[in-house]
């Protein structure tokens, strides 16, 4: 058994907001939740008012002594969003060291990346089997991978379709000169139902077991704007490393009930509109970016949650106790896909 994780940290305090901007996806992924593509609730407009919103939060937690900002928007199919662009573009005005980053299925045509990858400092490319058009896809990794500092290739393993996947990727790493794949297990909270997604083939087991991330780079990429948006993990024995969440998953080191978690450093704003703190509930409903903002802030809480299932929830800071709590199991308020 290796070391014991007992600390996620920034090596300075960083707002992170994820936003899952709508339900509108152009895929409608069999593993999905319709609730996650349907489209009833586009949020077309309000523009300014999301603006507004944004700078008065953003005011409040430099007030507090936060330096760094990061957004992390996802969806849905966040590039197909109406407001999607020009609250990028106001971001990138206003604070340009801030990290912007997208989760896409990178459906949309080589020109549009190329018109609006200066926007972006990270990319997470989820690679969904079903309906991707795989020569776009490739076309987009390729150029992509040496234009923006961070692109992952997030493969998602579909259970029947699963070798097809790995083929797909096998060949995208010898065609793209940077890469970053992440073999990733279906998550459990992409379907409507709970409960961990079990792959019935052991041969799909022992895959997964094996793999995680394969990355390389053989020509230079953009410098990101800013270090300091970035968690890192601490453990026992003192050693520390980049927190990768899906390494963490992978490792079933996502267990933190008992821990003091910074849940005020992650708002969540899921797709009507309604704001918490992080994204498993137990930071709790905290607004509205339409309507109401004023008890959005920095905040600690002890961890009761069984598991920590989301990406931007596990790099979070937060640190061990040694407390145990009798945790509770609580269906995820969003899906990062
Ligand atoms: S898994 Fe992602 S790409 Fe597929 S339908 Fe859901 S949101 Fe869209
Ligand atoms: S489940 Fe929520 S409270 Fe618990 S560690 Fe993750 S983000 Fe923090």
């Amino acid at each position: 058994m290796g070391p014991e994780l007992r600390e996620v940290f920034a090596p300075e305090p960083y707002l992170a907001i994820t936003w899952q901007v709508n339900n509108f996806c152009n895929f409608s992924c069999s593993y999905c939740n319709p609730g996650n593509w349907a489209g009833d609730n586009p949020n077309n407009g309000n523009l300014d008012i999301y603006i507004k919103n944004l700078d008065e939060i953003v005011k409040r937690y430099k007030k507090a002594g936060y330096k760094n900002f990061k957004f992390f928007f996802s969806g849905g199919e966040p590039t197909a969003w109406r407001n999607f662009i020009p609250i990028c573009e106001w971001i990138y005005e206003t604070m340009p060291y801030a990290t912007l980053a997208v989760n896409t299925n990178l459906s949309r045509p080589l020109k549009w990346w190329q018109k609006h990858a200066y926007l972006f400092d990270d990319i997470v490319a989820s690679f969904h089997v079903e309906q991707c058009n795989k020569e776009r896809y490739e076309e987009n990794s390729m150029w992509l991978c040496e234009n923006v500092n961070y692109l992952s290739t997030k493969i998602l393993l579909h259970e029947e379709r699963f070798w097809e996947c790995v083929e797909f990727a096998e060949h995208l790493k010898t065609v793209m000169p940077n890469y970053f794949v992440e073999w990733t297990p279906l998550y459990d909270e992409l379907s409507h139902v709970t409960g961990p997604w079990k792959y019935s083939d052991p041969k799909h087991v022992q895959f997964i077991e094996s793999h995680n991330i394969e990355t390389h780079q053989s020509v230079p990429k953009p410098n990101k704007r800013t270090e300091m948006t970035v968690s890192y993990n601490r453990y026992d024995d003192k050693t520390e490393q980049v927190c990768n969440a899906n390494d963490i998953i992978v490792k079933s080191q996502n267990f933190f009930s008992g821990w003091k978690c910074n849940v005020g450093d992650c708002i969540f704003i899921n797709p009507v509109g309604t704001m918490s703190l992080a994204s498993c509930g137990m930071g709790g409903d905290v607004g509205h970016i339409l309507e109401d903002i004023k008890n959005v802030g920095p905040k600690q809480i002890t961890c009761y949650k069984e598991m920590c299932m989301c990406g931007t929830d596990i790099i979070i800071p937060k640190h061990w106790t040694g407390e145990t709590v009798k945790s509770e199991r609580k269906i995820p308020i969003s899906h990062i896909a």
